[in-house]
């Protein structure tokens, strides 16, 4: 076998705590946009095997949320320590079947380990509230349980972080849940169902259902009444689609939907720190990130120096193959989202824009593109309308405050923004006239287990990570009482 990792991984369903071909007998392939080879054949559920993931979920509810929340805590607490201690093989899955670099990949599974480490923790936090009604005739006690079955669906592009953001907060609120990966990276995921098992997770708490059919049977599981949550990581569009399909069963949902993430730099940056940032803004995870910077705005003093040295800064990444020695940036995750940046590069190109550092794709195999800086870029132009997800970062010039703000706020898009000053009154008062769910003030990320990540507008609804993530999994329940 070439990688023993994905030798090792499983590639039937896991359902009710037993691995299983698809009731059909379906298979799909997995591939390494690295080498355009075939990685594996995965089984692809069906609506039978997704609604036999339901009742699997179902039938250990009733004992999952009568666990006791320490014990739901020790458990998601092992699992930590078990995908740490197994950093370097998950990683490398990641790596062959999302394409990103190796250090990239390693970072993925600290982050994804530490959302078990904060539910962990969080497990024994859930509590409620009592309180005298304002007429004192009756006492009004709030408690907090478990929502029931969560289906969730997540994207290719963090396989093992977006898996445990949510399967962390949902098995310390006691809920049980049926996740559906995405058909580029569905290893990582089934890798991680077997290590949940190994830390203690009952049969039929987590099932996970890869599938080439993620329409159907996504839809057949929000009309399904077991079903009491949804929680989706992808894009808008998708997003859009399975909110109308939850409101048939009234499912309550989470959405962690696309971003257009505006970079500000003024005048008055350090510009060291900004370009330090503007490169980990723009090419964490390749660029192929909900957070990733998508437009560049900054004041005209410094405009011309701050591009030469991001230009000078792109132009020194290795571009290769995620696995090999010294790579920072991998290719992109498939030929379709290749052809999509090189157009939107195309397209700004010819209505003006001007090329600081590369410009193109690198020939095959491999989906692999250049970092890229373009400048002169057109207001209209569609590459500062939509997500680019890829290595290429627009900039253009502003003058004002006021200018600024207008030009980041002008989105459907809301999910983070970032502010380069030495300024601290005048980031904080942006801060709070930008309409996104996170800003970072001289960072260029802002992820954290610990914060909650979200979005305003159409990049979403509802909260990962925090006491706010935990909450998006329990319901309250008001008792009135008199005693
Ligand atoms: P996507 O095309 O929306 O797919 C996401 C997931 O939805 C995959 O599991 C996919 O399955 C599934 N899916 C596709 N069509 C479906 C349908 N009709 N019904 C039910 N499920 C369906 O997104 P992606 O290309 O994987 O990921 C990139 C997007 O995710 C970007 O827009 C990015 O901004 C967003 N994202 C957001 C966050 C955040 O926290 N806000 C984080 C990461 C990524 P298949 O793979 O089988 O098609």
């Amino acid at each position: 076998m070439r990688h023993p990792e994905v030798g090792k991984a499983p590639k039937g369903l896991y359902i009710n705590g037993q691995w299983r071909d698809a009731s059909d007998g379906a298979t799909f392939e997995v591939f390494d946009p690295a080498t355009e080879e075939v990685l594996a054949a995965v089984a692809s559920a069906s609506i039978d095997d997704a609604l036999d993931a339901v009742a699997a979920a179902h039938a250990a509810g009733r004992a999952w949320a009568a666990t006791a929340p320490r014990r739901r805590g020790e458990i998601l607490r092992k699992a930590f320590e078990l995908l740490m201690a197994r950093q370097e093989e998950y990683a490398r899955l990641i790596v062959l079947e999302s394409g990103k670099a190796l250090a990239e990949a390693r970072g993925e599974v600290a982050y994804a380990a530490e959302f078990l480490r904060w539910y962990s923790e969080e497990a024994v936090r859930i509590v409620g509230e009592v309180s005298t009604a304002p007429g004192g005739a009756n006492r009004i006690l709030v408690v907090r349980q478990p929502i029931g079955v969560a289906v969730f669906v997540t994207p290719w592009n963090f396989p093992a972080a977006m898996a445990t953001r949510k399967i962390g907060p949902a098995l310390a609120a006691g809920c049980t849940v049926v996740l559906k990966p995405a058909s580029e990276t569905p290893l990582t995921a089934l890798a991680m169902a077997g290590l949940f098992e190994e830390a203690g997770v009952p049969a039929g708490v987590i099932n996970v259902v890869p599938s080439r059919q993620s329409g159907k049977i996504v839809n057949a599981m929000l009309h399904d009444p077991r079903v009491r949550k949804l929680s989706f990581t992808g894009s808008t569009g998708i997003g859009r689609v399975l909110l109308s399909q939850a409101a048939d069963k009234v499912v309550k949902c989470s959405m962690e939907l696309g971003g257009n993430a505006p970079f500000i730099v003024f005048a008055d940056a350090d510009l060291d720190v900004a370009v330090a940032s503007a490169m980990v803004a723009k090419l964490r995870n390749g660029g192929e990130s909900c957070t990733a910077a998508n437009r560049f705005y900054v004041e005209r003093p410094v405009a011309g120096e701050f591009a030469r040295r991001f230009a000078a800064a792109m132009a020194a990444v290795r571009l290769g193959p995620g696995l090999d020695e010294g790579v920072q940036l991998g290719p992109l995750i498939n030929r379709g989202t290749l052809d999509k940046v090189a157009q939107l590069v195309e397209e700004a190109v010819g209505q003006g824009a001007t090329v600081l550092t590369g410009g193109k794709a690198r020939g095959g195999p491999g989906y692999f593109y250049e970092p890229t800086l373009l400048t002169d870029v057109r207001a209209d132009a569609r590459i500062l309308k939509q997500e680019i997800f890829g290595p290429v970062a627009p900039l253009c010039v502003f003058d004002t405050v006021e200018e600024a703000i207008a030009l980041a706020n002008d989105t459907e898009f809301g999910l983070v923004s970032f502010v380069h000053t030495r300024d601290l009154a005048k980031a904080l008062a942006v801060s709070e006239r930008i309409e996104a769910g996170m800003v970072g003030i001289n960072r260029g990320v802002v992820s954290d287990p610990a914060a909650p990540f979200g979005g305003w507008k159409q990049s979403g609804v509802g909260r990962e990570g925090g006491h706010d993530g935990l909450l998006e999994y329990l319901e309250s329940k008001y008792i009135c009482a008199t005693w």
